[in-house]
């Protein structure tokens, strides 16, 4: 099987898809695309842990071996270094397409419509060719600065298509129509999640996001950096939630797009403060510029996965933040290998 010269970890590439002898019933074959980042690397130990055979396609962009290294060895886990932007054959039951940097700080400064747009078209060309289904994690970015609070999926959104942030927005928009024309046109079986901000152990400690940055700064003794006057609103969901809402949407029958995101919302300032009463009550805020084209407002509408998944979050802030926090801490003062891409 061809794999564009890539050297694979884990299952050989003849024996890509076979189920290793032992497993008490016959799992998947499953592609992760951005399998060592934040999200995909939690989605996969649920996966591997549910007994499925997981192929990582990562280009370590903004993702780490570090978050994979457990699975490695396990004969069902597969890890190949590969850029989506190049096309790929690999025989799978399903895809999930997570590959694309999701902290402005990235992808303000690469070429993310690249990604988004021929990467996205070269795994539906896939999941074509193999007849997989097809799973593509979009983004509440997609509804720009809305309108309309909060937001349903049926809202289209407010999108500059020239502005500093339109990369990522607009290149999620085309990957989503890239999905439907697929679907409608080539009868590719797909799904559309849209995430809203989610946060949890593993994400970068120093991409930008504002979950990560207050954490950050807040553990090393540093200024809580509040951009604008910090009114602006976020809803944070914490990462295991996403991941269930993921699987859910991938087993389930529905196309979607579906909002995956937790309601609960916050100002910046509210966020500041729950990240003080978790870490230090004695942290300094710092005001700071806000950035271009900074939605005001966000909350999701998760009416549709409620009632056509089954699901909605269960974690809130205050009791997801301590275990992101216990995870940051070990990375940022214990074991500095981690560090290491
Ligand atoms: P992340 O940056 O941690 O993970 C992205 C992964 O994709 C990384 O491992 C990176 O190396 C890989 N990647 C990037 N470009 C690639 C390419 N061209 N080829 C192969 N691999 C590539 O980000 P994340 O937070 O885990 O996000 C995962 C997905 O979820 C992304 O599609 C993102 O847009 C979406 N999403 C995330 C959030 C969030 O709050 N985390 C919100 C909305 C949407
Ligand atoms: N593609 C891929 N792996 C496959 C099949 C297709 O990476 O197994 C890529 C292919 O290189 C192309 C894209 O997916 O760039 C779209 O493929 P499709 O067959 O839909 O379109 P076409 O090649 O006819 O333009
Ligand atoms: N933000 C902030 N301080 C920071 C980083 C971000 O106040 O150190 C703000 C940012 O201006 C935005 C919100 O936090 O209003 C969320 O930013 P993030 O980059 O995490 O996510 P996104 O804007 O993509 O939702």
């Amino acid at each position: 099987m061809y794999q564009n010269g890539h050297v694979a970890t884990g299952f050989g590439i003849n024996s890509v898809g076979k189920i290793p002898l032992g497993l008490k019933r016959k799992g998947l074959r499953i592609v992760v695309t951005g399998g060592a980042g934040f999200v995909g690397s939690h989605l996969v130990d649920r996966l591997m842990a549910r007994g499925d055979s997981v192929i990582v396609v990562d280009n370590f962009f903004t993702g780490r071996k570090e978050n994979l290294v457990h699975h490695f060895g396990n004969p069902r886990f597969e890890l190949i270094r590969h850029d989506v932007v190049e096309p790929l054959l690999l025989e799978v039951d399903q895809i999930y397409h997570l590959a694309c940097p999701a902290s402005p700080v990235h992808y303000k400064h690469n070429p993310l419509h690249k990604t988004n747009v021929v990467g996205t078209l070269n795994m539906l060309g896939l999941a074509k060719r193999i007849g997989a289904r097809f799973l593509l994690t979009s983004t509440s970015e997609v509804y720009g600065d809305p309108l309309q609070h909060p937001q349903v999926e049926t809202y289209w959104g407010n999108v500059n298509p020239i502005g500093v942030r339109s990369c990522y927005d607009e290149g999620k928009r085309t990957a989503e129509t890239l999905t439907m024309d697929y679907h409608r046109g080539a009868e590719v079986e797909v799904r559309i999640a849209r995430i809203f901000n989610t946060y949890g152990p593993r994400m970068c400690i120093d991409d930008g996001r504002v979950v990560s940055n207050f954490v950050a700064q807040a553990l090393r003794k540093e200024p809580l950096t509040v951009y604008g006057d910090g009114k602006q609103t976020r809803s944070f969901q914490f990462v295991s939630d996403l991941v269930e809402g993921l699987m859910r949407l991938m087993e389930g029958e529905h196309v979607g797009p579906f909002n995956l995101g937790n309601p609960g919302e916050f100002t910046m300032l509210e966020l500041a403060q729950v990240v003080q009463e978790t870490i230090d009550p004695n942290a300094k805020i710092e005001f700071k510029p806000n950035t271009e084209d900074d939605p005001h407002k966000r909350k999701p509408d998760i009416s549709k996965a409620k009632e056509l998944l089954g699901w909605e979050p269960k974690i809130a802030l205050r009791k997801g933040l301590p275990m992101m926090v216990s995870d940051f801490r070990q990375r940022i003062f214990g074991d500095h290998k981690q560090d290491a891409a």
